[in-house]
């Protein structure tokens, strides 16, 4: 049966232990690790029987995927074995599933007690560290990176609804479900053919069992797994390479790059450049940046406050789960820049708009089971303290939604970059060329601006026209909707302390700065820059709903009248947005193979069509650009470097750039 990711709520590991005080687990009834050397076993077994750290030498980054993060001690085994190897690769990416993971205080607990064993203290940073970032229980993959360098990808959910759309090369597996009496799902042919599916040339894999079965059904997906001995005269295991006897997949894993000058260009500096910068320059490249306005976030990032939080639904669909995957990767990015969140994220209501709603919201967070640091329900009472304003109906508490101005963001986010950018403003990319396997950045005058491996547009509406010669304009159907925002005298709404969202959004004053500012408007088809009266008007009229208390002073009556609406300011933006409203985000498709290959690709999928070696992008954000960027922006960077991606392809084909062309080829 095939399910789909993120569907199912999240069932937190309770922890408990067993009679000698290992943690253990009360679905499997079994414990975690050994009591005695539990470190030494999982160096013998997982890392001795991948060859580790000998592997992973000479190479730029290399990638562990693993069944069942548990308690996370095979990840810190590695981390620490990553840590003091002076060879090591310049990135560990290590990627585990967990059905039940734990609560970051229960982590913390457990992992804490663990370090009195023997030879574990050295893992005490490390585990501080991996509490850090842990999230909570929500579906999904977690994209975290408790150190510079090491990447941990951890999906939460049932391996069966996360593995199979996993984009990753895989250099070495860690096969540690519980044993095959406890828990035989995980040690089935179909678990290991999707396994296989990710191996890279010369793969290996390890597991602390030698049942025959598990022997047996692994060399059936390609694995050649032989028993080795066990640590300490314990029981065999079972050790051995990926290297199927004939072709046993479709498609093959994404393959580590070829050496580069790792020289990038990005055209456009909003939010979507800015947070593609951060995460190339993380990686080591240098970036040339080219923005035709003279500053940063000027454009759609330059509203003043943009209001972040992640969509919920009741069947938890791909808005519901790209928006929390976006806003969850966004806030561990922020939080790690210098300065802290250039913002605030203590909260955000979202109120509901009718009692018919406020009913099916009730219903859905219930359902979904959501930690309360990340959804929680609140009636009317509660939602009027924590906004300080009074509501007429309850809604959601994103703990740690809110606002922030974009355009500080974008700064924070390129200083951050440091000298491996290289940013130029009030330059006009006019087109983009292919010249012997590099790209080329022209002006209007036909001088090249700058050369470099790969090009990342991110430049919104405008990014249509660079891409044009790429892929037609048809299949980027990118369209610019005009918002206006109102902002309200500083002496109004002076208790609010959080966004309120509903139809419409109200930002509350920012410090010792400009008033509330409420918005915004949608028009289709509608180029006007200048403000309008009428749109204040609406947008004044949504705010008195949202909050009745002040309908008198916001409505018709009052500054919503054509004579008080007039005298505020306010600022219009575009929003750029495709028809599905989703993000165009990751490589363009090479349309002369495409054109040689086409008979082949009637009914295909996009993982069938060829694709432009060197050129991405990112952009068509709508209204979620603090929400999207930084995952669209750690998407691409994963692409380009044949990195486990940062979503499942559920996620990722949804905001493929090519799937309007693929809608179109699919239909003949
Ligand atoms: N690797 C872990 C460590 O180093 O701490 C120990 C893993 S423990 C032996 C096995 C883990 O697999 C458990 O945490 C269990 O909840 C998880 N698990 C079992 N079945 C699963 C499934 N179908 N999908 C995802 N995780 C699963």
């Amino acid at each position: 049966m095939k399910r789909r990711a993120g569907a199912s709520p999240i069932m937190p590991a309770e922890p408990a232990t067993g009679a000698d005080g290992t943690p253990c687990s009360a679905v499997f009834d079994e414990a975690y690790h050994r009591t005695d050397d539990a470190l030494g076993q999982v160096r013998h077994t997982f890392l001795g029987g991948n060859r580790l750290p000998e592997r992973w030498r000479g190479r730029e980054a290399f990638v562990i995927v693993e069944t069942g993060f548990g308690l996370g001690l095979n990840f810190l085994a590695t981390w620490a074995a990553w840590r003091d190897d002076p060879q090591r690769p310049a990135r560990l990416h290590f990627v585990s599933v967990e059905k039940f993971p734990f609560r970051v205080q229960d982590l913390r607990h457990c992992l804490e007690a663990m370090l009195v064993l023997p030879g574990m203290t050295q893992l005490a940073p490390l585990v501080q560290k991996l509490c850090d970032v842990w999230p909570g229980p929500v579906a999904g993959w977690h994209r975290l990176e408790p150190a510079p360098g090491v990447v941990l990808s951890v999906g939460f959910g049932d391996f069966f609804d996360l593995m199979p759309s996993l984009r990753a090369g895989a250099d070495a597996f860690y096969l540690d479900g519980f044993t095959p009496e406890k828990n035989a799902d995980l040690w089935t042919p179909n678990v290991f053919k999707t396994l296989g599916r990710l191996a890279r040339d010369g793969a290996t894999l390890a597991t602390h069992t030698a049942v025959e079965a598990v022997r047996r059904d692994l060399i059936g997906a390609g694995f050649q797994v032989a028993p080795r001995a066990g640590h300490g005269g314990k029981p065999d295991v079972l050790a051995g390479d990926y290297a199927p006897p004939y072709r046993m997949r479709r498609y093959d894993p994404p393959t580590v790059p070829p050496q580069r000058a790792r020289e990038a260009i990005v055209v456009g500096a909003g939010m979507a450049g800015a947070a593609m910068v951060r995460r190339l320059v993380a990686r080591g490249w240098r970036v040339r940046l080219f923005e035709r306005a003279q500053a940063p976030g000027t454009a759609a990032s330059g509203n003043p406050a943009g209001v972040f939080h992640p969509q919920l639904s009741v069947d938890d669909n791909v808005l519901s789960r790209l928006t929390r995957a976006g806003f969850l990767y966004s806030l561990s990015q922020w939080r790690t820049l210098p300065g802290g969140l250039p913002g605030h994220a203590d909260g955000l209501l979202q109120v509901a708009t009718d009692d018919d709603q406020a009913h099916a919201l009730q219903q859905l967070i219930a359902a979904h089971r959501y930690p309360q640091t990340y959804a929680k329900w609140v009636d009317a009472a509660q939602a009027s303290a924590l906004a300080g304003e009074t509501l007429a109906r309850g809604g959601v508490w994103f703990p740690e939604g809110g606002w922030l101005a974009p355009a500080m963001l974008c700064r924070a986010e390129l200083v951050a970059a440091g000298p491996l950018l290289d940013a130029r403003y009030g330059v006009n990319v006019e087109r983009l060329e292919r010249c012997n396997g590099r790209w080329t950045a022209i002006d209007e005058a036909g001088h090249v601006l700058a050369e470099a491996d790969a090009i990342v547009v991110t430049a919104a509406d405008i990014s249509q026209k660079l891409l044009a010669p790429y892929l037609a304009p048809e299949f980027l159907p990118v369209k610019r909707v005009r918002g206006q925002l109102t902002f309200l005298p500083p002496d109004m709404l002076t208790d609010l302390r959080v966004p309120v969202c509903g139809d419409g959004y109200v930002t509350p004053s920012s410090l010792g700065g400009t008033g509330p500012i409420t918005g915004a408007t949608y028009g289709f088809d509608d180029p006007a820059e200048a403000i309008r009266v009428t749109d204040h008007q609406a947008n004044l009229r949504r705010l008195a709903a949202l909050l009745p208390a002040h309908a008198s002073t916001l409505g018709d009556g009052g500054l919503a009248s054509e004579h008080a609406a007039a005298e505020l300011g306010g600022r219009t933006a575009f929003r750029s947005m495709v028809p599905d409203r989703l993000p165009m985000a990751g490589q363009l498709p090479d349309m002369a193979i495409l054109d040689t290959q086409r008979q082949q690709l009637g009914g295909g999928h996009l993982r069938d069509l060829p694709r432009l070696d060197g050129l991405y992008a990112s952009f068509a954000f709508g209204s979620r650009g603090l929400v999207f960027a930084s995952l669209c922006a750690e998407l691409v960077a994963s692409q380009i470097e044949g990195e486990p991606w940062p979503v499942g392809s559920d996620l990722a084909d949804a905001i493929d750039p090519a799937r309007y062309l693929m809608h179109w080829l699919r239909k003949g």
